[in-house]
């Protein structure tokens, strides 16, 4: 068997893992983990109930004074095995992500696999400073572990979003209970195999998969877990911010977008077009930060619309393990008849299909949709305000810098966005003028060591680099 289509082993796993050991669930509940890409069920995970998370928190509290103790060049230490651990499982981290979320092999070997070990790699280096203390007058102002950390995370990017949330909370000297997504929970698993492997100590870091309403919930509302990580829709974002607002816990909540690519006029069309184009299809358009609303102005709007449908045909859809393929399935069926539904209702509010859409060719079975553009989007409709998350890309004429700007910031998302421009000055100014929490100009490389999240409704706090490990501290003042 070639070795890029073997199955990842294994991919049924029967425990939970609490207090450095892998334990029985506290029921026989299971729930199927499905390839996307063919509609098989191809493994299953244990169902966690609220008496697994009460143990894991349990462990995790215990474990809390300790680690929080531990010098900060042992817990990099640990971070680092936890770093080399995790590299000598990255082909079975990509062969698990291309299984069960559909992610072409080697988007999943690049990113899926490649930034988390980038990530960690970086708070390596970030959990071996002691934390920075400041004087302020008469006062010392120092930096504590908040405490136990409930992390929930989504199914778009399994590894990157628990490790954004598990490495700094790590460096930070707090304790974790991690919940993964309930559609890509093996991913999860790999992890924890790397965390036995690398001895960090007993119930520094705890699993209970399961599903949202029933673990995410029981995490979210926990008397004992001091803050809440989460990433995923707004929707759920807004529940958890409930949750845990009934007993004042402090929350990160990492959520969704609508971000806008700003090209200016005298911009090199070509790679604008073609980077904002890649942007938008990567992960099949399951990416928070997508720039999914392409603003072109008026004068270059035809021309980029032709290259747009150009990029896109070069896109081809199907099995993830085979090398020719660029875009995968969408995770679920749920979630490709949403994005095909956005589709119908942008081409009934009068947007125009220019590429992909409704009747575009499909592999046989799996979960897939064309990758699609659509021209004359209004900037109010639909297509332009809710969140797709799917291989759709909304492009929006305007006629000078001032509209661009306000078409952008129309929107209750403010995660990313870019602008393009032949003068970089000009490019920037308008980065500064977005309501985002990040913009990449003329293509501006991401950086794992900036901070990461959102303005509005597309969170509460920041992830990765200094910023992200201060999210998991309380600050302290002591006057003398
Ligand atoms: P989701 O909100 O449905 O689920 C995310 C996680 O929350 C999962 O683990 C799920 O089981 C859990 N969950 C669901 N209901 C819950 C509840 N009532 N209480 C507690 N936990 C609950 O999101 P998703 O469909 O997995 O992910 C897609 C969404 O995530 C998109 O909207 C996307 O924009 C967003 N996202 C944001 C970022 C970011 O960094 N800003 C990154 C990735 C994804």
């Amino acid at each position: 068997m070639d070795l890029a289509t073997a199955p990842p082993a294994p991919l049924t796993r029967h425990h939970l893992h609490v207090a450095g050991d892998w334990v029985d669930p506290s029921s026989g509940d299971t729930i199927p983990v499905e390839n996307p890409a063919t509609g098989e069920t191809i493994g299953e995970v244990p169902a966690g109930a609220p008496a697994d998370v009460d143990r894991a928190v349990a462990a995790a509290r215990a474990a809390f004074p300790g680690w929080a103790a531990t010098a900060p060049a042992e817990r990099a230490a640990h971070l680092d095995r936890l770093h080399a651990a995790l590299a000598a499982r990255a082909d079975d981290i990509a062969r698990t992500v291309a299984s069960e979320l559909g992610a072409p092999l080697k988007l999943a070997t690049r990113v899926q696999a490649g930034l988390p070990l980038i990530v960690l790699r970086g708070m390596v280096e970030l959990a071996a400073r002691p934390a920075a203390e400041q004087v302020v007058g008469n006062s010392v102002v120092v930096r504590e572990p908040v405490g136990v950390v409930g992390a929930i995370t989504p199914w778009n990017y399994p590894l990157h979003q628990v490790v954004a949330k598990l490495a700094p909370a790590l460096a930070a000297g707090c304790t974790v209970v991690l919940k993964p997504s309930e559609l890509t929970p093996l991913t999860a698993y790999l992890l924890f195999d790397a965390v036995t492997e690398a001895g960090l100590p007993p119930g520094v870091v705890n699993l209970v998969p399961g599903t949202g309403p029933v673990v995410g919930e029981a995490l979210a509302a926990h008397p004992d877990v001091d803050l809440v990580s989460f990433t995923g829709s707004t929707a759920t974002g807004r529940r958890i911010a409930h949750l845990a607002a009934d007993r004042i816990a402090r929350v990160a909540l990492e959520l969704g977008g609508k971000s806008a690519n700003v090209i200016l006029a005298d911009a090199d069309l070509p790679t604008a077009v073609k980077v904002g184009v890649g942007n938008v299809l990567v992960n099949s358009g399951q990416t928070c930060t997508a720039w999914t609303r392409m603003l072109v102005h008026r004068d270059r709007y035809d021309e980029a619309l032709e290259l747009a449908a150009t990029a896109v045909a070069g896109y081809r859809l199907g099995d993830p393990f085979d090398p020719a393929t660029r875009l995968g399935p969408l995770v679920s069926a749920a979630q490709a008849d949403r994005v095909r539904g956005h589709v119908d209702r942008a081409i009934a509010d009068g947007a125009r299909l220019v590429a992909g859409g409704p009747a575009a060719p499909l592999p046989p079975r799996g979960h897939f949709v064309a990758p699609t553009v659509l021209a004359d989007v209004h900037p109010d409709s639909a297509l332009a305000q809710e969140e797709v998350f799917g291989p759709v890309l909304a492009v929006i004429p305007f006629t000078d810098t001032d509209e661009a700007v306000a078409i952008a910031n129309n929107s209750r998302y403010g995660l990313a966005g870019a602008v393009w421009s032949a003068d970089e000055d000009a490019a920037l100014a308008v980065a500064r003028r977005l309501r985002t929490g990040q913009v990449d100009v003329n293509g501006g490389a991401f950086n794992p060591l900036a901070p990461f999240g959102g303005y509005r409704q597309s969170g509460l706090g920041r992830e990765l680099g200094t910023y992200g490990v201060e999210e998991f501290t309380e600050v302290k003042a002591i006057q003398r």
